[in-house]
């Protein structure tokens, strides 16, 4: 079978390149020797989510963690989960294959860009959120100095607020810390540090999503027992820091995910990200600790994949 299609295959699970004159080319998955899991992607905003949730099914990806803002994104992910999921099984049973769709869970939080807009309105919203069985974390939540779409003193607050919400709950913490161009240092970061350590927050219920910093900046992360995610990112070209940072995390503290629909792995940049591109990810973290693809990188996907339901304490 020629690689080159007329079309988009709308019917298979696969991953297609869009060419030149509408072609679309056919890219091989990784084949993977244990299931991997997506712990960060915001699939209400994929065209088609519950396609997305039997793509990932169809390519071993049994688990993702939903990004629900109340503040953007009201109730949508939590009214609309039940249906992804019926409607991804039915396409699966359609195309012959095990119905079971991934297991999907939900972290709620006000984004730092939407720091400006929490109120005691929002707050009610997210504290009724939490109520919901499917809420396994508070996130994403942090400190954004690289767009700066609300005040800085406005998401310090917003962040401290939610990190106590969190401990009141009993939830772990999914971060966003992106630093400014203004200085140096990683500022988000080690202010996002200092309040942590002030709120007694630090430690294996923390968890950075999207992890790119190089190892001196990390250490101290790591240092702390905190979990650490990586996601498209590392397989950019120009990403060696994050691969060198990536090498010093424990193993048992690694994780991998999406940040669907942005962030997508190579070699899939240019379309847009879904979750199930995860397998990209997981496969470049293996070959960046060093780890073949054999017996050894089963063992080290299956913890990965197993640091990801410890840290939302999901049973699958
Ligand atoms: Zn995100």
């Amino acid at each position: 079978m020629s690689d080159r299609l007329k079309l988009p295959p709308e019917h298979d699970f696969g991953f297609y390149q869009r060419r030149k004159h509408d072609a679309w080319r056919a890219v091989d998955a990784p084949t993977l020797e244990a299931p991997v899991a997506d712990s960060h992607a915001h699939v209400h905003m994929l065209p088609d989510p519950a396609w997305e949730l039997a793509r990932c099914a169809a390519n071993g990806v049994d688990f993702v963690c939903e990004i629900c803002d109340p503040s953007e994104d009201g109730s949508r992910p939590f009214d609309s989960l039940d249906a992804w999921l019926r409607h991804a099984s039915d396409m699966l049973a359609s195309e012959g294959k095990d119905p079971q769709p991934p297991t999907v869970r939900i972290a709620a939080g006000v984004h730092p860009h939407n720091a400006k807009l929490y109120s005691a309105k929002i707050e009610r919203m997210l504290l009724d959120q939490l109520q919901d069985p499917r809420v396994v974390a508070l996130g994403e939540i942090g400190l954004d100095y690289h767009y700066d779409l609300s005040p800085r003193d406005v998401q310090r607050d917003v962040f401290r607020r939610q990190i106590r919400i969190a401990k009141e709950a009993g939830l772990p913490l999914a971060l966003h810390l992106r630093g400014g161009q203004d200085n140096d240092v990683d500022n988000a970061h080690r202010e996002a540090f200092e309040i942590l350590q002030e709120e007694d927050a630090l430690g294996p219920g923390t968890l950075l999503h999207c992890c790119s910093l190089p190892p001196d900046e990390l250490a101290p992360w790591v240092q702390a027992d905190c979990y650490i995610a990586y996601g498209g990112a590392l397989t950019f070209k120009n990403a060696d820091a994050a691969r060198e940072g990536a090498k010093t995390v424990p193993e048992n503290r690694l994780m991998t995910e999406t940040d669907a629909p942005y962030m997508t792995p190579e070699p899939m940049r240019g379309a847009a990200c879904t979750p199930a591109h995860v397998v990209f990810t997981a496969a470049v973290l293996a070959d960046v600790r060093g780890i073949v693809p054999d017996e050894d990188r089963c063992g080290f996907l299956g913890q990965v994949h197993a640091n990801a339901l410890a840290f939302y304490r999901v049973g699958i």
